[in-house]
């Protein structure tokens, strides 16, 4: 593994971190996200310690200029972190040693833990039944079972491919089964071959995949507590899998998934959709405070969204406020300014 870039905290500490991608400019559900990660460990005093990454790994998606838009909107809402920023572009020695190490590792019975895969995402819709209905598909091991011969012959012509990481085949084999306590949303469990499957490690354009590059960041800057949407879940059961094949010892994490929140036409909060972002907020006059009274409201922490201050809304800060409620938000900004939340909220 790479040496970690940013310095080491003793055990007690609770080690939390902001993780934007820089494809755009925050919106409320990153904005709710990352009030939530920043309550986890402020709430802990000094005994806190709050990282930010930049999640600009995959390059194709960065905007210009957008990480810096973020940490101005963090610094604007009084959303503090500790130390050097990372930047997940320049980390690309650590995971590549990372890969390696996977690479040179097997599954019980003698699969190799990581191989190439040469199926597009059409063979792999084509081949697979959707899952639980959330567009998530568990890869359904087209290229595990091929032989060295084919895999070598292809990889010699050039023929594009990505990396995967197996996971067990059996559901009933013993270390198939992935469990961790999520702190708003209770016991989790995870088939990992019925439910998760062989995820991309490496990408076919060479970029290593959203799973490693977390993953790898998490285990070299000791964080130990991760907060972020419940659509994550999932991915959590495949990095637990991960981290455990590169530092089998390493700490545990505390996990809080957060409900999602979505806009009134009933789809996700996100970038892609054009969700409001800080930038139109700020431009029609929305202050910091008034901002975070709807995340907070959005938490659980306020029974209506009114304004306040990052302090206001740590004062007797739990999880079990943000546990008591894990049904999906939906947001309509509109409303608020009806019922004039905005801009006299
Ligand atoms: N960069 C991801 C995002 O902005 C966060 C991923 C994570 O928390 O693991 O959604």
């Amino acid at each position: 593994m790479g040496e970690p870039r940013v310095d080491q905290v003793g055990p007690a500490k609770v080690v939390g971190r902001l993780a934007p991608s820089p494809t755009g400019r925050m919106h409320l559900g990153n904005i709710y996200a990352c009030l939530a990660a920043w309550l986890g460990v402020r709430s802990q005093g000094s005994c806190g310690v709050l990282r930010l990454r930049i999640e600009d790994i995959d390059t194709p998606r960065v905007v210009k200029d957008a990480g810096r838009w973020i940490m101005d909107d963090l610094a604007w809402l009084g959303l503090d972190w500790d130390g050097e920023v990372v930047y997940q572009s320049q980390r690309a020695d650590a995971y590549s040693q990372a890969l390696k190490l996977l690479e040179s590792q097997q599954l019980i019975g003698g699969q190799p833990l990581v191989y190439p895969c040469f199926c597009s995402r059409a063979d792999i819709r084509a081949a697979s039944a959707p899952n639980e209905g959330d567009g998530f598909i568990v890869y359904p091991g087209t290229c595990r079972g091929l032989s060295h011969r084919i895999v070598d012959e292809r990889l010699a012509r050039g023929q594009r491919h990505s990396l995967r990481i197996a996971v067990p085949d059996q559901p009933d084999e013993s270390d198939a089964i992935c469990c961790f306590d999520d702190l708003i949303f209770g016991p989790q469990s995870f088939n990992l071959p019925r439910q998760v499957g062989d995820v991309v490690v490496q990408r076919s354009d060479g970029l290593v995949s959203y799973q490693l590059a977390v993953t790898v960041d998490d285990l070299a800057m000791g964080v130990n507590q991760i907060v972020r949407g419940r659509d994550l879940l999932r991915s959590t059961a495949i990095q637990m899998w991960i981290r455990n094949h590169l530092q089998p010892q390493a700490p545990r994490v505390q996990y809080a998934h957060l409900p999602l929140i979505d806009g009134v036409d009933g789809r996700r909060m996100s970038k892609r959709f054009g969700s409001p972002d800080l930038g139109s907020l700020r431009r029609e006059g929305w202050t910091a405070r008034q901002v975070l009274g709807v995340c907070g409201w959005l938490l659980g922490l306020l029974d209506r969204p009114r304004p306040v201050s990052v302090q206001e809304l740590l004062d007797g800060f739990t999880w079990n406020m943000l546990a008591a409620d894990h049904k999906d938000r939906k947001l309509d900004l509109s409303k608020l300014e009806v019922s004039g939340a905005k801009p006299n909220l």
